[in-house]
């Protein structure tokens, strides 16, 4: 049994995932690394507003055709369709969470649907 005075410490972990759709123009011209130098300096402010050290932030670019990634057609999600790209993101860097940020999905009846919309049966249906 717990004493009710005695204090545990423990770490807290929070986990921001977020995308922005760009192209090479704006990749080439500088302005996105100036807006996310901006957008991560505002974010440390407004972490350490509530006590939190952000601990690590980076940024990776996929090519959109190259992986396949789309918009679920039913629910908007980012998924990538793993019909037309069997490997997924493969070996590529920062690969760790990506499956939390782009969800599988694949193709039925001349759709692309995420896995979550596809049904069980399909082969990269959430539950099959
Ligand atoms: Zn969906």
């Amino acid at each position: 049994m717990l004493k009710n005075d005695k204090k545990m410490k423990q770490i807290a972990i929070t986990k921001t995932l977020s995308y922005y759709f760009t192209d090479s123009t704006e990749t080439n011209s500088g302005a996105l690394d100036e807006k996310f130098e901006k957008l991560h300096h505002e974010m440390i402010e407004l972490f350490e507003k509530y006590g939190v050290q952000m601990a690590e932030s980076g940024t990776s670019y996929y090519g959109i055709e190259k992986f396949s990634i789309e918009h679920c057609e039913s629910c908007e999600k980012v998924m990538i369709n793993r019909d037309k790209n069997p490997s997924g993101f493969g070996n590529s860097e920062y690969t760790y969470d990506l499956d939390i940020a782009i969800i599988n999905g694949g193709d039925l009846n001349g759709k692309s649907l995420c896995e979550e919309c596809l049904p069980i049966t399909h082969r990269w249906g959430l539950h099959s």
